[in-house]
């Protein structure tokens, strides 16, 4: 569907992340030279995984330290790219200072690479990573959305700093990447919009939301019963085709929602109990929402009665049809990317036994 051209080097941000890991690792295989922009380039533990891909691909990797925060830090790792994917944005959901944790990060950081992206004239594509969370804040939202299922055309109008902050920073930073795109007529922004997302990361070691997630199945946190709290979903490798084909499909453009599959975190769990049930403290109950809304508040500042009354027992609901008509993602099964990504958990030992 798309023809990589292995001429000119692409950016990748944050490219030792969980998402970046499979982007970096797509391009490398396709004997791309990326340009890797990284926080700390002299810490082993950010660049030995991308190295080792490297060294067994036909592409080449080169480092750049950069950060968001640093005006004119993405010079450098830009010179002569023809593709930025802008993927580099904190993703965490406990936070002590969200606007300086999670807004100032992914909107000044939005606005550091996009501004800078003008000033190079090779490049001609923006890919950005934005995510579902600029679609909608909460699962209760999703019923307001015309026919009851989010589209590309729906934006997140429920988050604030004060309540579900990291979709708030999402929000504001596609906003302010849609506002650069808009000022300058060179390069074309394709926003891939992912839901949550699992599979097995590039690193055992990623700080992502996804693996603490996935890890609490395993590891006894959710032994006594796991929410209803409904996601779209999907696998961090079939995600990571998506980046490629918006940035190399010729007319690929918009916004687009990149979910497997419509779940919540019990059936996600379910998946496990074949493989992984006898040796895991898989919750095998689902918890229910009167229980939680009493408890946890207590047990996870994240788990506000407010978050707990308009996502838990709501159902997801997203159209992915144009990724798979734009884009031809097609999606693997949530089983597989379920049991692999528990498999390199449990191979890591981040997961305690029952
Ligand atoms: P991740 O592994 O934590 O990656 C985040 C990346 O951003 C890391 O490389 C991190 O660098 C970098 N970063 C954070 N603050 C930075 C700063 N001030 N300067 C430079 N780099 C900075 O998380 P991820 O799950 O791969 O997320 C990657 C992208 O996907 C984010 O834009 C996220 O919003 C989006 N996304 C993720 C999911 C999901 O379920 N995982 C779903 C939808 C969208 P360090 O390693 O140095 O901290």
């Amino acid at each position: 569907m798309y023809e990589v051209d292995k001429n000119q080097p692409v950016l990748v941000t944050g490219a030792n992340g969980y998402v970046a890991g499979h982007v970096v690792k797509r391009l490398l295989e396709e004997g791309v030279t990326v340009h890797a922009a990284i926080r700390d380039i002299n810490n082993p533990e950010k660049t030995k995984h991308l190295q080792a891909l490297a060294d067994s691909s036909p592409g080449e990797i080169k480092f750049f330290e950069t950060d968001l925060l640093k005006e004119g830090s993405y010079a450098k790792g830009m010179e002569g790219c023809s593709i930025v994917f802008h993927t580099a944005s904190p993703f965490s959901i406990r936070v002590n200072d969200p606007q300086k944790d999670l807004v100032d990060p992914a909107l000044l950081g939005t606005r550091n690479v996009l501004e800078e992206a003008k000033k190079h004239s090779s490049v001609q594509r923006v890919v950005l990573t934005s995510s579902c969370a600029a679609i909608y804040g909460d699962n209760a939202d999703i019923q307001h959305a015309s026919g009851g299922t989010l589209t590309e055309d729906v934006w997140n109008e429920t988050s604030s700093l004060d309540h579900q902050p990291y979709c708030y920073s999402k929000t504001v930073a596609e906003k302010e990447a849609w506002k650069v795109a808009k000022s300058q007529s060179q390069w074309r922004l394709v926003v891939v919009n992912p839901g949550l997302v699992i599979g097995p990361g590039i690193s055992p070691n990623s700080t992502s939301e996804s693996y603490k997630l996935v890890q609490q199945m395993g590891d006894g946190t959710l032994k006594m019963g796991a929410p209803r709290l409904g996601f779209g979903v999907v696998d961090v490798r079939d995600l990571a085709e998506a980046h490629l084909a918006a940035a190399y499909i010729p007319d690929a453009e918009g916004r687009h929602i990149i979910t497997g599959h419509a779940t919540d975190i019990f059936s996600m769990a379910q998946t496990l109990i074949p493989k992984y049930g006898s040796k895991y403290p898989i919750p095998r109950k689902a918890m229910p929402k009167w229980l939680l809304w009493l408890v946890g508040p207590l047990v996870d500042s994240a788990f506000t009665r407010r978050f707990i009354a308009r996502n838990v027992d709501v159902e997801w609901r997203g159209d992915n049809s144009k990724s798979i008509q734009k884009l031809g993602i097609k999606y693997r099964p949530l089983e597989e990317s379920m049991v692999d990504f528990f498999a390199q958990l449990a191979e890591s030992g981040k997961l305690q036994k029952s």
